[in-house]
Formats: structure tokens, sequence, C-alpha cells
């Protein structure tokens, strides 16, 4: 399994999985949520709407993770997480691994060999980049050889700042 770490825009990665830094409403937002959507076109928020009514009417909780189609994307799939929002109080790290971990295995479970990350709960949920990372590399490492199946895990990151703290706690899982 290669792990690696990109500048870049999530929205046009061609690789079998995308992740979405998502809202438990599963109906779009700002930031990453927000490019998705408008990038896959409306179709996605269709794929949303039946997933949250068949299997969570309440909502997505945070560190649960699950998938669509990719609608008009490059992808075949968008797996929605949702991030421990630190600005509600939310503020365990373990949530985080969490997110990371959940769509991990919702990638496996779709088949998907290459999944795209973007620094989940970087933005608007207010996570320094370090925890955000260290979330990441948590999940990665935890069980050995618990992601074979995978051939790349892609993290695409936007922001500098993030993209430092990822080359910083992950460097020495890169190929
Ligand atoms: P959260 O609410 O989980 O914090 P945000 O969408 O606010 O999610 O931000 C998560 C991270 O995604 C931030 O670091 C932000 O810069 C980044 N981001 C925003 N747009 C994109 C994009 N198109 N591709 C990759 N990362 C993005």
């Amino acid at each position: 399994m290669r792990i690696t770490v990109v500048d870049g825009d999530i929205t046009e990665q061609d690789v079998d999985a995308i992740v979405n830094a998502a809202n438990s409403s599963l109906l779009g937002g700002g930031g990453v949520d927000g490019a998705i959507h408008r990038a896959a076109g409306p179709e996605l928020l269709q794929h949303c709407r039946t997933l949250r009514a068949h299997h969570w009417p309440e909502g997505l909780p945070p560190g649960r993770a699950a998938s669509t189609p990719a609608a008009q994307l490059p992808a075949d799939w968008v797996i929605h997480t949702v991030g421990p929002n630190r600005h509600a109080g939310e503020t365990d790290p373990s949530v985080l691994a969490s997110c990371f971990r959940e769509s991990l295995l919702e990638a496996l479970r779709l088949g998907a060999t290459s999944v795209a990350f973007p620094g989940i709960g970087a933005g608007v949920y207010g996570w320094e980049a370090d925890d955000v990372a260290q979330a990441a590399r948590l999940a990665l490492t935890e069980v050995p050889g618990r992601w074979d199946a995978l051939e790349e895990v892609r993290f695409v990151l936007f922001s500098a700042t993030v993209a430092d703290a990822f080359r910083e706690h992950l460097s020495d899982l890169f190929a």
C-alpha cells in the first residue's frame, strides 16, 4: 500500500473513492463538501438524500462513514464522513481518527483500491493540522496489514499548512 501526500483539489482526483468531510445532515455544506457537490452535480445530492432517508434518518454521527456513487466526478464513489466539530465542544481526537478508519473500512467494503482524503476537520471544524495528520496516521498504522488490499491512500491537501503537517507526520510511511 502506497501513501502519498499531494497539494491539490480532491474533486479532480481519478481514484476509486474520494472522502468528503461532510456534516451530519449529509445534504451539503461549505468547504470541501461544497466543492465536491458543485463538481459532482445535483445527482450527488439525490444520492445523499437517499442514503440519509434509508440509513441515517437522524443524520450521520461524527466519526462514522457512509458512501454514495460519485455522480459526475472522476472517482466512482464518495465516502462521506463527519468530523468532530471542535467549535461545538467535540474535542475527542479519537473521533477524528475514527473518521479516517471508518472511511478506509468503507473503501475496503466497496472494493476500492485507491482512495483520496482531504484534511478532515482542518477547516471550519477547527482542528490543528498536526492533530488531523496524527489522526490519519493512527488510523493507518494501528492494525498492521489492515489496509493491504488498498493500493494507494492519497491525502489531497488544499492548504500548505495541512500539507506540511501530513508530510511531517507521515513521511516515514511513504514508500
Ligand atoms: P471540516 O468542516 O471537516 O473542517 P472543511 O471543508 O471546512 O471541513 O475543511 C477541511 C479541509 O478541506 C480544509 O483544510 C480545507 O482547506 C480543505 N479543502 C477545501 N476545499 C478543498 C478541495 N476542493 N480539495 C481538497 N481540500 C479542500
